[in-house]
């Protein structure tokens, strides 16, 4: 039976105001997993209006304390990670290892962000007066909209919550339709390890209604989003209209560099790991291979074999190593660009259709693909978000780096090479936010801070020590000992 799930506002899971439900669906066989509440503007306004009453409470209740409750999370979430994993594999159709790698994720992230309770630093700086002390403390911003994408369904989510939350913002949360379970079961645990009522209030349903709401509200004054590129630009111009604050994490198109050094065997667990974990479906997933040409040939050789030999189907199988595409319209979109790859005269190595037969057509699977492009082309140029990868060829180190810039986005990006000069050379010259040297571009670290350039967003990068920024204002403070008027700047 399908589990039916309700709002959670105020500290309390209660009806929507909305007449129909939408179905979660497990993409690996069809079957529906969950319905939740297809959430109305009014939703929203009642949880606006709950995030608002606790606001004060909450961004007077000091850091520790806040941080305390994240701690807690945390520890929930460890007892409760076998149950997420297998549930997060599921209903997003990410493979197990992968899916309890994403729980990991979220309990690293708040056994860490526990920690900026107890620091939220702030500077003391010089004056230019005698008896005078200056310093920087840092303020909650306020209510937090936070909006996020189905490919990562817990992990995103607690970065933003336990950011805002340790910052002393009170938030509305918005999950994908196609995962909010993980989102629900997050929430819970928030509640569980004693989040204030009011604090964390989410609400289902469609962007263009729950989201055009959240990001339109004069009550929101920081909305955090994680998605698509053109998505992110109606977030962020509904956010410059009102002056309000806005994160953007948004596409990639990562190239993974090879040069003739590279260490091939690394290289190419590297390359099928980045570009078919999670079905490609991350947003730092490999979708672009740019080879040195003397070791082209020999290198696509050995990856096309091994690509072929992946194991795809039920995530749950842990000798499966690709699981499904999330859903219909996925599929679709992925197909569209296989088709596109095909017209524009890529050479298809292998994959390149959907799996069908032996119970795959209940689910959404298509067969890891490679196609030999030329760096002008579409595929090699846009986001596919998919188990599709592009192989170009480059003369040299220069061409390489050419290549792997000349694209819309920069989130992540990697060398492989035993060259030490270049390996850091690489680190300046590749546009992106995070850039791997011989090892491939997913697997961000939540210590660092996370995030890209160009169209990949904008705002304060996510997680790490710079986690704090989105969610903190920075107040300037004056205290004059003197007694008397002393007037800066000013000769007297
Ligand atoms: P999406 O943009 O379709 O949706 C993201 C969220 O925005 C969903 O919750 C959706 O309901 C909501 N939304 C849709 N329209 C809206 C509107 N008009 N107003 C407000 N909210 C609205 O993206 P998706 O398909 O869920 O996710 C895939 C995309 O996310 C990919 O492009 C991927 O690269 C990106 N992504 C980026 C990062 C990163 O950190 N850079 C991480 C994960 C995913």
């Amino acid at each position: 039976m399908a589990e039916e799930y309700g709002i959670y506002i105020g500290g309390e899971w209660v009806e929507s105001s909305a007449e129909e439900l939408f179905d979660v669906v497990n993409p690996a066989n069809g079957q529906t997993l969950a319905r939740f509440p297809q959430g109305t503007r009014e939703d929203v306004q009642r949880a606006l209006e709950a995030a608002k009453a606790a606001f004060p409470q909450w961004k007077s209740t000091p850091p520790a304390k806040r941080g305390e409750v994240l701690l807690r999370a945390g520890q929930i979430l460890r007892e409760k990670k076998d149950d997420l994993g297998k549930l997060l594999a599921r209903e997003n159709g990410k493979v197990l290892a992968e899916a309890r790698g994403e729980v990991q994720e979220a309990i690293d992230f708040f056994e860490y962000i526990a920690g900026e309770g107890r620091r939220l630093l702030g500077e003391t700086v010089a004056t230019e007066l005698p008896d005078k002390f200056a310093m920087t403390v840092r303020v909650p911003v306020g209510i937090a909209g936070l909006i996020t994408p189905w490919n990562f369904p817990i992990a995103i989510p607690s970065w933003k919550i336990g950011a805002a939350a340790v910052s002393g913002c009170t938030a509305v949360f918005k999950p994908a339709t196609g995962t909010p379970i993980l989102g629900a079961k997050l929430v819970s645990v928030l509640e569980e390890a004693g989040l204030p009522p009011g604090v964390l209030n989410m609400v289902t349903g469609a962007g263009s209604v729950v989201g055009d709401e959240i990001i339109n509200s004069p009550l929101i004054r920081v909305i955090s989003f994680t998605g698509g590129v053109d998505t992110g630009r109606v977030v962020y111009g509904c956010g410059a209209s009102r002056l309000a604050r806005v994160g953007l994490e948004l596409g990639g198109k990562n190239p993974i560099i090879l040069m003739d050094d590279a260490d091939q065997d690394l290289a190419l667990e590297g390359v099928l790991f980045a570009a078919f974990g999670t079905a490609g479906q991350r947003c730092t997933a490999c979708s672009r291979v740019i080879i040195h040409k003397k070791i082209y040939d020999e290198f696509l050789d050995d990856l096309v074999e091994e690509t072929e030999a992946l194991k795809v189907g039920d995530p749950l199988d842990p000798s499966v190593d690709v699981g499904p595409v999330k859903g219909r319209e996925q599929e679709e979109k992925i197909l569209r660009y296989i088709e596109i790859g095909k017209e524009e005269g890529a050479r298809l190595r292998c994959g390149g259709e959907k799996l069908t037969g032996n119970g795959y057509d209940l689910g959404t699977f298509i067969r890891p693909t490679i196609f030999e492009g030329k760096p002008e082309m579409r595929i090699a140029k846009e986001e596919i978000f998919g188990p599709v990868l592009t192989i170009l060829e480059a003369k040299n180190y220069q061409e390489a780096v050419e290549i792997a810039n000349d694209v819309e986005y920069g989130l992540s990006s990697s060398l492989y090479t035993q060259n030490v000069n270049l390996a850091f050379r690489a680190i300046q010259d590749i546009e992106a936010g995070i850039t791997y040297i011989n090892a491939p571009t997913i697997g961000a670290e939540v210590q660092l801070p996370f995030g890209g350039v160009k169209s990949t967003g904008t705002g304060a990068r996510e997680a790490g020590t710079t986690a704090i920024e989105e969610f903190t204002e920075i107040k300037s403070v004056y205290v004059d000992y003197s007694g008397r008027l002393q007037k800066a700047q000013i000769e007297e």
